[in-house]
């Protein structure tokens, strides 16, 4: 009983409202509708209001378009457009809004580095800066004499920055002297920094140390070449002989301002008297004297062996910690 009073009360409230009014409601509330819409609806009340809304847009579209094409006509003889321009941009020129027509010309980009200032295009000639990162030289700390020279050598990263130009210097040009080069020229003693910078501001520098070539103030005088030594026995009969050839020699500066003299002998042995297939060393008596004729230091220098006919080569004899000065070498027999 219930459900059925129920069902009866529903049907009544729907023919009461009226389903054809529900539809006229819609489309009336449609705001794309328009008296062409209300008039579609009212013809056939069954079609949807999206369905009649995408109708509508249909024909406003071909109703538009032909009316473009009938008023083309009747432009030419009707008053010219009262053009409203709109500014020229970087690709248009000036345009009329009503009638598209341009005068002048585009702008053009106007690139700042990376794009346009004006409309954001990328600039298709840029090319990134490459900042330098780092710059190096190949020494740290170096040691060089007085009116010597020593070239260093740079490197930057990364090695395609854009802007590789470096500029070198010398924290005192009074004890080292550096060229655009990198070129370090030693003026007095004492220590300075050498600094090559990058134009962004990246250095790298090498103490350098500028000291008196000591060596270089000492000599040595040697006998004229050749010259023959013999090697005495105890009974006073030639044991060998020898003839030097050469003698050459170097000044070494040791740690406390001191020298070294490094003397070299070559030659040949020229007698033996065990017989010229006897292999054995050559001697060589020396003495070292200084400035004022003093013996400084004596010795003998024993070759490598050789045998009658052969030849030895720079046998090397050392004569330590000697004050840098003028000395005189002289070659004697060894009895
Ligand atoms: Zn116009
Ligand atoms: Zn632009």
């Amino acid at each position: 009983m219930k459900i059925k009073s129920i069902i009866c009360m529903l049907i009544c409230l729907c023919v009461l409202s009226g389903c054809g009014g529900n539809t006229e409601q819609t489309a009336a509330s449609n705001p794309v509708s328009s008296s062409t819409s209300s008039r579609r609806t009212t013809t056939s009340k069954s079609v949807s209001s999206s369905t009649s809304s995408r109708r509508i847009e249909s024909a406003t579209t071909e109703s538009s378009a032909t009316t473009t094409v009938a008023e083309a006509p009747t432009t030419s003889s009707q008053p010219q457009c009262s053009h409203i321009w709109q500014d020229a941009t970087c690709t248009e020129p000036r345009t009329c809004i009503l009638c598209n027509q341009t005068t002048g010309k585009a702008l053009g980009h106007s690139y700042s580095g990376k794009y346009c200032v004006r409309c954001g295009a990328s600039n298709p000639n840029y090319e990134e800066t490459i900042e330098v990162y780092y710059l190096s030289l190949d020494q740290y700390s170096e040691t060089i004499y007085i009116g010597n020279q020593i070239s260093l050598t740079y490197s930057i990263y990364p090695d395609n920055a854009t802007n590789k130009k470096v500029t070198w210097s010398s924290s005192d040009s009074s004890v080292a002297t550096v060229d655009q080069s990198g070129v370090v020229t030693g003026i007095s003693a004492g220590e300075a920094k050498i600094t090559v910078k990058s134009e962004n501001g990246k250095t790298a520098d090498c103490k350098i140390t500028v000291k008196e070539d000591i060596a270089a103030k000492s000599s040595l005088s040697v006998p004229s070449c050749p010259k023959t030594i013999n090697y005495y026995s105890y009974s006073g009969s030639i044991y060998s002989t020898t003839r030097v050839t050469d003698i050459s020699y170097k000044f070494e500066e040791t740690y406390n301002g001191e020298v070294n003299l490094l003397i070299y002998f070559s030659g040949e042995k020229t007698y033996d008297s065990q017989g010229s297939g006897q292999s054995s060393s050559c001697k060589i008596g020396y003495k070292l004297y200084d400035a004022d004729n003093y013996v400084i230091a004596d010795g003998t220098a024993y070759t490598t062996s050789v045998k009658v006919g052969e030849k030895y080569k720079d046998k090397e004899e050392i004569i330590y910690f000697l004050k840098p000065g003028a000395y005189r070498l002289e070659i004697l027999h060894v009895n």
